[in-house]
């Protein structure tokens, strides 16, 4: 089997205009998209950003009709810390193929706001870590462990500074991704967007020697231009840390995918 994008975004996610329809014109015979699920402090005015899961799955069932293709149903939690319940119980009454886990957002601010890149960047980082140790402690209900990055993305944090501020937090973070059978995300958009390969380079060896073997790579796509974005360089990395699969997600069920074979002819 061809592997396939793990982490995409349509209109049914808050910050994406791209139709379903339009990724399904580049993908292969399986396709997954992943919309948010962010809920914020009671007091955000902004209101939660929920997905409207009777039209999502109304819109699945049709574009399998029409394309043949098999489409998956995805979601990415942004954890926010007080909100577990409402998570919990959205996540029983909604049925999901892959749930990806995603620290977006403090009490405060959300870790993309321009004001972040105003703060002092190792002070960032250590919080960062700090809400994504508590946040996984409280919540662990996820197949994977998204752009585990994504606080100090913008950041531009050498892996030594990133080791010096946040490696401990990471390790006893990973530790608990492993425990909890979470896979580790290859984020290509952190990788190559934002010039964070020397951080994933450093954080894949230690999920690998903490035991972890489940990795799924992600574009992370907006829109379709980003769909299955470096891919093939995701893969040389997870090579070059003697890694020979990767992983996608089916209700109940996680399928390894050779990456020997995947390599022959990429189709997505
Ligand atoms: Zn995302």
């Amino acid at each position: 089997m061809d592997y396939y994008d793990q982490h995409v975004h349509t209109n049914f996610s808050f910050d994406s205009d791209e139709k379903m329809a339009a990724y399904l014109k580049l993908a292969g015979e399986n396709f997954v998209s992943t919309e948010h699920l962010d809920y914020k402090a009671l007091d955000d005015k902004s209101g939660d950003n929920l997905i409207d899961y009777e039209a999502y799955s109304r819109e699945i069932h049709r574009l399998e009709e029409e394309t043949g293709k098999h489409i998956f149903k995805g979601v990415e939690i942004g954890y926010f810390a007080g909100r577990e319940p409402e998570i919990r119980a959205y996540l029983q009454r909604h049925d999901f193929d892959i749930k990806l886990l995603s620290f977006h957002r403090s009490p405060d601010f959300d870790f993309d706001d321009a004001i972040v890149s105003q703060m002092d960047p190792l002070k960032v980082a250590d919080q960062y870590y700090r809400l994504m140790w508590k946040g996984i402690n409280a919540f662990h209900d996820a197949d994977v462990l998204a752009h585990f990055d994504y606080g100090v993305r913008k950041l531009n944090l050498t892996s030594g500074m990133f080791e010096t501020t946040a490696g401990v937090l990471l390790t006893n973070i990973l530790k608990l991704a492993v425990r909890y059978n979470m896979a580790f995300e290859l984020n290509t958009t952190s990788m190559y967007k934002y010039h964070n390969i020397g951080l994933y380079d450093y954080a894949v060896e230690i999920y690998k020697q903490l035991g972890g073997k489940r990795y799924t790579i992600g574009s992370d796509a907006h829109d379709t231009s980003q769909y299955m974005r470096n891919y093939e360089n995701a893969v040389d990395m997870l090579k070059a840390h003697d890694i020979h699969h990767v992983n996608v997600y089916r209700k109940n069920a996680m399928i390894i995918v050779p990456l020997d074979d995947v390599d022959e002819g990429i189709k997505y």
